[in-house]
């Protein structure tokens, strides 16, 4: 077999059969396929597109080029949850203890942050003492007994993503829903839950801009979870605004602290309410609709608050900061960007208000830079709001000074104002079970 035919056959269109996408698969991750032929594989990928057979050979494929994490343990009990990334989207942080309150048992494998997209990990290290990094046996001993635990990617974990990944991200090959698909259905495969719910962004700050695009990929990624044996279920939500109003580390701590204190009853409850209630309905075999008053009543009872203290102390985490969040280092710079005229707004572009949170250091410019916990930005107005001229739209927190300007000027970049407010969008678009 020679990849210059398995090239040949995807750039005309043909369906590629398991021995040629394992020949490939094996041979680039023991480097004996180079970076310039898996590139131009890539790139017919991506315009020719996949089989259903050849997206679920891949995944398979690419989900055994590693390590696989046994959860067999556990039985039918453990559910995972996976976003496809956005602009304030701290879900995990509620989701996790909701589910675990609820009896289930969460064994997640989080990531950083990357681009414009915060990650779970990151956020958990704003929480002085937080661990993400447990040994093996530490990660499932807790899961025993606390019934969640979060920790960063350990081991070696899917090699063949973390190689494809790299070379996608600076070959434009990374927005093709096949390559996606593989991509994280075989780390959520690898990572050993028997429930996978994941919640597929879409809109200006997702990588699926538009709805049907991204149930194209619900849609894949439910099937490929099913027939490897997996309850999965997906749910479109909306990342056209940022979720909720805090972005950046310490800040979105606070805020899911806020949701399971009951404080916040915002688009951001309902859319941990619903990711919960889809992974209890899952695990227990209930109705979504009883899964979803389970959750609420979780939530109210504080049930789902005392878990995620009692979480976050064994790993040793001072939960003493979520009792009293003021105890979080604010940052020494903050500036309130003001509505430069009246109206309602009428857009707000969630990629470009994650690229000023960047800025303000809340993400990475460069992978292993560091975090500045504290920095971020509370927003006071989103898309559907009335401003007046000289309103505060948001606030802009950091530690370093100059950035203040730049990030001021891509949000007002980011904001757009009309006389009129535009049709509200659903955050919870569609579930696909
Ligand atoms: N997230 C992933 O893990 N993989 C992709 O391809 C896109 C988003």
């Amino acid at each position: 077999m020679q990849m210059y035919d398995i090239i040949r056959k995807k750039r005309d269109g043909k369906a590629l059969s398991r021995e040629e996408l394992a020949y490939f698969i094996s041979g680039y991750v023991k480097e004996e396929i180079p970076d310039y032929q898996a590139s131009a594989l890539l790139m017919a990928i991506c315009f020719n597109g996949m089989t259903d057979e050849e997206i679920s050979d891949l995944t398979e494929l690419m989900m055994h080029s590693g390590d696989t994490v046994d959860l067999s343990v556990f039985g039918d009990l453990t559910a995972d949850k996976h976003s496809t990334g956005g602009v304030g989207d701290k879900t995990s942080l509620a989701v996790a203890p909701i589910v675990a309150a609820l009896g289930c048992k969460v064994a997640k494998m989080s990531g950083r942050g990357l681009g414009h997209t915060g990650g779970t990990v990151d956020k958990l290290e704003a929480i002085p003492g937080f661990n993400t990094a447990l040994s093996a046996e530490e990660f499932i001993a807790q899961v025993e007994k606390v019934g969640v635990a979060v920790i960063g990617q350990t081991g070696d974990l899917v090699p063949a993503d973390k190689k494809l990944y790299a070379l996608r991200d600076v070959t434009a090959t990374i927005d093709s829903i096949p390559l996606i698909t593989s991509s994280i259905m075989s780390k959520k495969l690898a990572a050993g839950s028997h429930t996978i719910v994941l919640d597929v962004k879409t809109g200006s700050g997702a990588f699926m801009k538009k709805p049907e695009d991204a149930c194209v990929l619900a849609e894949k990624m439910v099937e490929i979870g099913k027939r490897c044996g997996r309850k999965t279920a997906a749910l479109i939500t909306d990342m056209d605004t940022p979720l909720g109003e805090n972005i950046g580390n310490s800040l979105e701590v606070i805020e899911a602290v806020g949701v399971l204190k009951g404080e916040v009853k915002s688009e951001l409850r309902d859319v941990c309410a619903s990711l919960a209630a889809e992974m209890v309905s899952l695990v227990k075999g209930i109705s979504p609709e009883q899964a979803l008053a389970d959750v609420n009543e979780c939530i109210d009872s504080g049930a789902a608050y005392a878990k995620m203290k009692e979480w976050i102390a064994a790993q040793g985490g001072n939960a003493a900061y979520l009792d009293n969040v003021s105890l979080f280092p604010a940052a020494n710079y903050s500036l309130q960007v003001s509505a430069p005229v009246s109206g309602f707004i009428t857009h707000t572009d969630a990629e470009l208000i994650g690229k000023a949170s960047v800025v303000l250091g809340a993400g990475r410019k460069e992978k292993g830079d560091p975090i500045d916990f504290a920095a971020g930005i509370i927003l006071h107005k989103k898309t559907c709001d009335r401003a007046e001229e000289g309103e505060a739209l948001c606030t802009l927190y950091t530690n370093i000074e100059s950035t203040l300007t730049q990030a001021e000027q891509m949000i007002l970049d980011a904001y757009s104002f009309g006389d009129a407010a535009p049709q509200k969008i659903p955050h919870v678009y569609k579930i696909i079970r």
